[in-house]
Parts: C-alpha cells; sequence; structure tokens
C-alpha cells in the first residue's frame, strides 16, 4: 500500500473516531427519549419570525463543528427526557410558536414525533437544522430554517443539495457570510437553485468575519433579493448571554 493510501486510511480512522465521539452524547438513549440541552422562551432572532414570543428546545449534540458556531454548549451539556415530557414543557409557556434547534435537533429521530404532536396543538412549530441531514420527514406544517454551510463555514461538504430542492413557501433559508468569497459562492447556489422564487433567503454576516455595512453593499449591488439578517437577540442581551 502506498504512502498516501496508507494516510488516507488513518484520516478515515480518525474521523470515524472523531465522528462516533460528536454523537457519544446521544448515543444509547432509551427509546422515546431526547437528549435536551435547555428549553427556555424569549424572542425570536432570527428568520421572518424575528421579535416574536418563542419556545426554544435545543436538543443536544452536532456532528459538525462549523467556525463560528455560537452553540458549542449543546455539543455535550444534556439530559434525558420523555418526547411527552418534552412536549408538556413547551406547552406549559402557553406561547405559540415553538423552534426546535441544537446542535442539530433532526441527529435525534423522536423530534419527528415532537414536532407533529406540537403542530396538533395547533403551535406554529420552527426547526432549525444545518442542511447536513436530509429533511424528507419533516411534519410538512413545521417551518424549516435551513442552513446552507459555505466554505467559510468550514462544513460545506457536508450539505445535503437535495434538501434544497423541495422547500415549501413557509420555508427559509440561510446562509451565514464569512467572506466575499463566502458571498460570491453563495449567491451562485442562489441562483443555481433559484431559491429566492421558493421561500425567504437570508444572508447573515459571521461574527467578527464580515462587517454589517459591508454585507450591506454587497447585497445591495448583488441586485438579488435576498434579506440581511442579524441576530436580534445577540443585539439585545449581548453575543455571550445563553438562554435567550
Ligand atoms: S451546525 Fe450549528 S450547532 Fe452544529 S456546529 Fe454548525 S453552527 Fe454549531
Amino acid at each position: 500500500m502506498s504512502v498516501t493510501a496508507n494516510a488516507d486510511l488513518k484520516i478515515a480512522a480518525e474521523s470515524k473516531t472523531a465522528m462516533a465521539s460528536r454523537l457519544a452524547p446521544i448515543s444509547g438513549r432509551s427509546p422515546g427519549t431526547l437528549i435536551v440541552h435547555e428549553i427556555y422562551r424569549s424572542l425570536q432572532g432570527e428568520s421572518l419570525w424575528a421579535g416574536w414570543p418563542c419556545v426554544f428546545v435545543r436538543l443536544t449534540a452536532c456532528q459538525l463543528r462549523c467556525t463560528y458556531c455560537d452553540t458549542a454548549h449543546a455539543f455535550n451539556q444534556g439530559k434525558p427526557m420523555s418526547v411527552d415530557e418534552v412536549y408538556q414543557a413547551a406547552l406549559a409557556y402557553k406561547t405559540p410558536m415553538i423552534e426546535l434547534t441544537g446542535g442539530e435537533p433532526l441527529l435525534q429521530h423522536e423530534v419527528y414525533d415532537l414536532m407533529t404532536r406540537l403542530c396538533d396543538a395547533g403551535k406554529r412549530v420552527l426547526i432549525e437544522t444545518s442542511g447536513s441531514i436530509s429533511t424528507l420527514g419533516v411534519d410538512h406544517r413545521v417551518h424549516v430554517i435551513l442552513d446552507v454551510k459555505t466554505p467559510g463555514s468550514g462544513e460545506s461538504q457536508a450539505m445535503v443539495w437535495s434538501n434544497l430542492t423541495h422547500l415549501k413557501p413557509i420555508d427559509e433559508v440561510k446562509f451565514v457570510i464569512c467572506s466575499k468569497a463566502d458571498f460570491d459562492w453563495s449567491v451562485e447556489i442562489v441562483d443555481e437553485y433559484n431559491l429566492t422564487s421558493f421561500c425567504p433567503v437570508h444572508f447573515s454576516p459571521s461574527h467578527g468575519s464580515v462587517g454589517l455595512e459591508e454585507l450591506a453593499d454587497w447585497i445591495l449591488a448583488s441586485n438579488r433579493p435576498i434579506r440581511f439578517q442579524m441576530q436580534l437577540h445577540k443585539v439585545i442581551w449581548g453575543a455571550e448571554t445563553r438562554g435567550v
């Protein structure tokens, strides 16, 4: 075996070990159980629903490691709760909007049952997902907020591109822009998949990498119906505050 092939095998083995370690916090959970990082009520900070009161159910673990991740605390910390316990805890806030987030909420298949139950209860249900897991099984009443991982995220190779071909009008797509190269790449994806004809498309600046005015200027110059997005909760409570 060549030196290159040996190196490839070593990298593959290391990747497998890293992935197993990322999924360890949710593997081995009991059937019908979710590993939950936190449940809280705040103002929705992103999407077209920004500004509205919303209950956030943040599930533990993510298989990705984006360069700009601001929820690394959800990678490991969490406690097991039955789907019914999560459902009751979310309803107890008596708030019309509930978002499933993470981490990557679609990693735990029990979340599909939870979303359907919350929809049946008359709630507006949102899920924020990384784009790296198929969204095909998600209840059609759920608003999918789909991230598209740019090259600057370090995770664009993980994208499930078919997710962009079955978007619904109630869904939204989000790009976090880390540089002008990221911006240009993102506009190409928007055009290639004709995304703005299906649902709202948001571009957000990666904090510390791209200036607000800079991104605003790029969007205007692109002459595309792309929506500039800031994280409202960080404007109100600051970038480091958790549980808001
Ligand atoms: S997908 Fe989200 S939670 Fe996972 S690493 Fe990326 S930013 Fe963090």
